[in-house]
Parts: structure tokens; C-alpha cells; sequence
């Protein structure tokens, strides 16, 4: 007998099959879901339930069929909705690439691996230099395309089996595996510094931007994920204090100066609110007639402890953190109140000079709070 059906993929031979696997079942009922064309040719899912009952006192079988095509395409939906909404989780918007969740999962399954295979691996932390001033030159759009356009640029050098990912901001973290020694790593670091070079063209503006790396080695620098991010981190700031555009490799004495860091800037943001600074000010002379034309206002910062801090130990840090717009502006005002007293007591020093940071020009109505300061004297 020929079997003639609808489904294209259902022979005569499978049929049979079919009839005889449904004899000899146990269960009163078995499904199927196969695949059947419509008159217009196109395909949908059907599913039939083969039922066992009795026809006229013998054995037989009802088929029920049913269209699921809907009922997949639901399904189908359904799955797709998850699989976004784990992307989503596991991605950084601006960029697609892996975000923190999926580095430290990805970081994990590589000490895993490494420990396993006694093998090495690096972990690259890389923060783009000076991009708060493309933000507020340019906008923040142009700084997210700026970030966009760093992903994108830097992920063409790395190999697939590499994780890139975005930790927010303007932070990128590179896992490296199967390194067979940190020359390696200096080698993809230097190729990476090198690739940022080239200007980047975005919306008629053509910008150079450059970033520094650091780097924590596996096993040697850190066995766990978040010391070796850390490390990582700390090898960036002394690749930002040797002057940024560099790399940079984990040593231990990093993890004791980050610790200073975090100690200075919470004595500093005390200092601030205590106003601890002091002003020394530094006479100028006419050379030609060897009077005094005016004075130098420079902050020092009396620290209850350990006595007068010199500048080069805090202004640079302040200049990082934007501090010293609240120090500058601190000093502007004892240096003002005591050159009105010189004035006020006919002791003029000619004129006041004070020392200003750029962002406290672009943060700040400078001149309206400098001419509110002069009123309050
Ligand atoms: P440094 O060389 O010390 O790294 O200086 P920097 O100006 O790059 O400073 P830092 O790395 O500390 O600051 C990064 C800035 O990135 C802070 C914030 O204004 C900006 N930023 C953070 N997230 C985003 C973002 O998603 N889009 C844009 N456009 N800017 C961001
Ligand atoms: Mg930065």
C-alpha cells in the first residue's frame, strides 16, 4: 500500500514503522510531532496523539492531529526573550562587549583552567588617559562614541579566545590566557598603546587619545579574581603617574602605595573640611628698583600630625581627584582676607597673585565667586 500525506518527510517506510512501534506499546497513547507542508507549500509543525482503542471489538488506533506551529512560535519567542535578557546582563550596552558580571565569571573559569594545565595567564586593566576633558570639551556623546570607537579598534588585535570587557567608564579589562611569559604580555600591551596612535575621527572632530595599562600575572601576582583585578589597577596608577600612554607590570610595593592613596585622600577630603591649609606667600621683586611688587599665595597643608605637608605631596593628587578646586579656592580666600588686612594697615605688597587649576575655570563661575569672595572681606 502507498501512504500519501501531507508530510513530505513521512515515507511509506517510516509509516510502517510507526504502526508497528504503536502495536507493540505498552502505553495507551504515544505522541509524534512531525513536520507537514501546507497546499501553499509551506511548512508547519503538526503533532499527533496515536491513541490505542477498540473498533468494533479489535484493536486499533486514533490519530488526533494538531497545528503547535503557533504554540512553537511562542516557544520559540519565549527562548529568544531569555537569551536577550541574559545577553543583556552578561553585556555592556554602549559597547556589546562582556561587562564586570561576565569578566569575573570569565576570570574564574581561567584560574580554573590554569591551575589545571599549570599554565599562566595576564590580566590587563586599561583606562583611557585625561577622558574626562573630551566629555567636557566635546559632550558626552562624542565620549561615548570615543568609547565605542576604543572597543572596537582594541578588539581587533586581540585573538578570539581572549576576554575583552568593559568594567563602566572608561575602564577595559583584557584576559590573556595560555601566556607563555610576561614578555608576551609587554608585547600585546605595547601593540595595543601603539594601535590607539592613529587619530579618531568622529563627527567632523578628529581627536587623539591615548591610555594606560596596567598588568597582574597569574599565578605570581594573585591567585584570586578580584586581587588580581586590583593589581591589575594598581599597576594602571603607576603607569598614570609615570605619565600616562604607558603599561606598566604589578610588583608588591604598588599594592602599599595604592594604600597610601586611599589613606592620603581620606586625610585630604578631613583637611578640606577642617580647613588645615595655610598660606606661605612668596614675595616679587622688580629687580631694577628692588621693591616689592607682589606676592605669591602657596598653600601648604598643616596636617594636625605630622606637621607641614609640602605641596608636591598633595597636589598632585588633589589635580587627580578634583580637590583642589575646594584647596584653591580655600587659599584664595585666607590669601584675600589677610592681603585686605596688609592693605587695610598700609602695608600694600602690590599685587596678589593666586595659583589656579583649569577646572576650576571650566567647573566653576569663577569670576562671580571670586567677586562674591571680594564683597565678603
Ligand atoms: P585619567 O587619565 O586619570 O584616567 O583621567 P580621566 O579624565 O580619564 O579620569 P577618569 O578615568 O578618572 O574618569 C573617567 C571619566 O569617564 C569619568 C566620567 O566623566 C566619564 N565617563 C564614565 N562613564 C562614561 C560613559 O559611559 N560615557 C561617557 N561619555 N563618559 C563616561
Ligand atoms: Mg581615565
Amino acid at each position: 500500500m502507498d501512504i500519501f500525506d501531507i508530510n513530505p518527510y513521512l515515507t511509506s517506510k517510516k509509516v510502517k514503522k510507526l504502526i508497528k512501534s504503536a502495536k507493540s506499546m505498552r502505553a495507551n497513547s504515544i505522541q509524534y510531532i512531525s513536520i507537514h507542508k501546507r497546499k501553499n507549500g509551506s511548512e508547519y509543525s503538526s503533532r499527533a496523539l496515536i491513541q490505542k482503542i477498540k473498533f468494533n471489538n479489535k484493536d486499533a488506533y486514533a490519530i488526533y492531529g494538531s497545528d503547535i506551529s503557533e504554540m512553537e512560535k511562542a516557544q520559540n519567542e519565549l527562548l529568544h526573550q531569555r537569551d536577550l535578557l541574559k545577553h543583556l546582563a552578561h553585556h555592556d550596552s554602549l559597547t556589546n562587549l562582556p561587562n564586570r558580571v561576565l569578566l569575573l565569571d570569565r576570570l574564574s573559569q581561567a584560574i580554573y583552567r590554569a591551575e589545571r594545565n599549570h599554565m599562566k595567564f595576564a590580566v590587563l586593566f586599561l583606562d583611557l588617559d585625561q577622558f574626562k576633558q573630551i566629555n567636557d570639551s566635546l559632550g558626552h556623546e562624542i565620549g561615548d562614541l570615543v568609547i565605542k570607537e576604543v572597543a572596537n579598534r582594541l578588539k581587533k588585535i586581540l585573538r578570539k579566545e581572549d576576554t575583552f570587557a568593559r568594567l563602566g567608564g572608561d575602564e577595559f579589562t583584557i584576559v590573556l590566557e595560555n601566556i607563555k611569559s610576561s614578555n608576551d604580555v609587554a608585547t600585546l600591551a605595547a601593540k595595543l598603546l601603539k594601535n590607539m596612535r592613529k587619530s579618531f575621527v568622529l563627527k567632523n572632530h578628529e581627536l587623539y587619545i591615548t591610555c594606560s595599562i596596567g598588568i597582574s600575572l597569574f599565578p605570581q601576582d594573585a591567585k584570586q579574581v578580584n586581587l588580581l583585578i586590583r593589581n591589575a589597577d594598581a599597576a594602571m596608577y603607576r603607569a598614570k603617574e609615570s605619565g600616562r600612554n604607558t603599561f606598566d607590570f604589578y610588583s608588591k610595593d604598588m599594592t602599599e602605595s595604592a594604600y597610601e592613596r586611599v589613606v592620603m585622600e581620606t586625610s585630604l577630603r578631613h583637611a578640606i573640611s577642617k580647613n588645615e591649609f595655610v598660606v606661605y606667600y612668596q614675595p616679587q621683586f622688580d629687580i631694577e628698583t628692588n621693591l616689592i611688587i607682589g606676592v605669591e599665595a602657596l598653600a601648604r597643608w598643616q596636617h594636625p600630625k605630622a606637621g607641614l605637608v609640602q605641596p608636591q605631596k598633595f597636589i598632585p593628587l588633589a589635580e587627580e581627584n578634583g580637590m583642589i578646586i575646594e584647596i584653591d579656592s580655600l587659599i584664595a580666600d585666607k590669601a584675600m582676607l589677610q592681603y585686605a588686612s596688609w592693605i587695610n594697615t598700609n602695608k600694600n605688597p602690590g599685587k596678589l597673585n593666586l595659583n589656579l587649576t583649569i577646572k576650576q575655570l571650566m567647573h566653576t563661575n569663577f569670576i562671580n565667586d571670586l567677586k562674591t569672595k571680594m564683597e565678603n572681606i
